[in-house]
């Protein structure tokens, strides 16, 4: 038995009968085909079909066009990538995989956010030597009415909803995943998963399967979850659901994060990387906070990372470091809080090696650090306020333009411009509930 059939047979006998095929489209929506299991190596030979056209929809599920896509016209083919393959716990009977996207010739198909994040991550290897560690943190708020209403952090909120979030933390254990922690975060309803890292493409394969299973979880419980950038109307004063990312360069098996004589004691290959990422944020929130809605959350004070700054442990800063206990090396590492829910997993970890990469072509450094909340001090600037800056940056960047190339970017622009047209004139709260519930 060849590697496929031996992963059918696995399901089979587990008594799965459908296997979910996912990937993440440009507006920041997992996108799905599914196969029976017995279908599989059909799908691993020949792909499963799907029309080009999704690199264009929108968050409604509208389409618009971008130079090379639109229309009705083309096909490619969804190939599953069984390393990744995974028996879902609160889905009984299926099975999830992510895909690459090919050309129906099965050439590489340029507009993969998955083979962009891979590329990148081939590149830090073979460019660099460097590895790169890499972890999403999950928010989501759960409308859980009054079991949801306990205190931020409080072990009440635990305690009403004691089921469910044992269950949420049993099924990704279940799947394999290594929750590190679950905790109530500041809004009403709202909480956080956290898993162990991994490399960049299977950090973001991760932050689909955890985002999908507790949905699944929350399903099984009758309770409504948003994931979206700002969950709820109410909520505006409040705060958001964030998708920070966690990330360590290292080579070797040693965290670059840490042993070096750079500022606390990062090495100069991780301060350069952290350089390079830095300069490009304004670029990156693009990908990384894609949204019109992204930008109700991304305010300061709120530990969403509104301020274009770094510094140590400094949980309102764009870009905090984390220098990790004496006896906890490997736990350094850098986390970018600017990122939500709405973005695609792929391209923000592809965008930010790339960015990492650039820092550590040119030999980048660090401004001074910042410590304390950088809201209305001096000198210091605010990442871009509404999206369409961001989208501005986007397009000037020369270090993200070469590593996404044409087809890549051209959609991800057309997108993020429709979409800032499509709520061009609605007000906060229509836009909250317009995105509420979609991603
Ligand atoms: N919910 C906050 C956000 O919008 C983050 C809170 C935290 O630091 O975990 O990103
Ligand atoms: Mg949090």
């Amino acid at each position: 038995m060849d590697h496929t059939q031996q992963a059918m047979a696995r399901l089979t006998s587990a008594g799965v009968g459908c296997v979910a095929l996912t990937w993440v489209d440009n507006a920041g929506i997992t996108r799905v085909k599914t196969v029976p299991t017995a279908r599989l190596k059909d799908a691993v030979r020949d792909g499963v079909g799907m029309s080009p056209v999704f690199d264009v929809y929108l968050v409604d599920d509208s389409m618009t066009e971008s130079p090379a896509i639109g229309g009705p016209d083309g096909d490619l083919r969804l190939v599953p990538d069984l390393d990744r393959l995974t028996t879902l716990a609160a889905q009984p009977g299926w099975a999830w995989a992510p895909v690459d996207r090919f050309q129906a010739s099965r050439a590489p198909y340029p507009g993969c956010q998955r083979s962009f994040a891979r590329r990148q991550q081939e590149l830090a290897s073979a460019e660099f030597g460097i590895e790169l560690l890499m972890g999403f943190e999950t928010e989501w708020v759960v409308d859980a009415g009054a079991r949801g209403s306990g205190p931020a952090y409080g072990m009440a909120r635990v305690v009403a909803l004691s089921d469910y979030l044992r269950e949420v933390t049993e099924a990704l254990g279940a799947q394999g995943l290594v929750p590190l922690q679950v905790h109530p975060e500041y809004a009403v309803g709202q909480f956080e998963v956290s898993v162990a890292a991994t490399g960049p493409v299977a950090a973001a394969d991760l932050a689909v399967l955890v985002r999908e299973t507790v949905r699944g979880v929350s399903a099984r419980h009758g309770l409504p979850v948003s994931f979206a950038p700002m969950a709820v109307a109410e909520g505006l004063e409040g705060l958001g659901n964030g998708r920070h990312l966690h990330l360590s360069p290292w080579r070797d098996g040693k965290n670059l994060c840490r042993g070096g004589d750079g500022p606390f004691s990062m090495t100069g290959e991780c301060e350069a990387f952290l350089a390079g990422v830095f300069r490009e944020l304004p670029a990156l929130l693009a990908l990384g906070a894609p949204s019109p809605a992204s930008y109700l959350r991304l305010r300061p004070s709120r530990w969403a990372g509104a301020h274009h700054c770094w510094g140590l442990e400094n949980r309102e800063a764009a870009l905090r470091f984390v220098a990790g206990s004496p006896d906890d090396l490997g736990g350094a590492n850098a986390e970018v809080k600017s990122f939500d829910g709405a973005a695609n997993p792929y391209l923000v970890v592809g965008g930010v090696i790339a960015a990492g990469l650039a820092g550590l072509r040119e030999g980048l450094t660090l401004p001074p650090p910042v410590s304390g909340d950088p809201a209305g001090r001096p000198g210091l600037r605010r990442l871009p306020t509404e999206l369409p800056a961001a989208i501005g940056q986007l397009a000037d960047s020369a270090v993200l333009r070469e590593a996404m190339g044409e087809e890549l970017l051209g959609a991800v622009l057309a997108v993020r411009r429709a979409e800032v047209e499509l709520f061009a004139s609605t007000t906060p709260e229509e836009l909250v509930e317009a995105t509420r519930d979609r991603y």
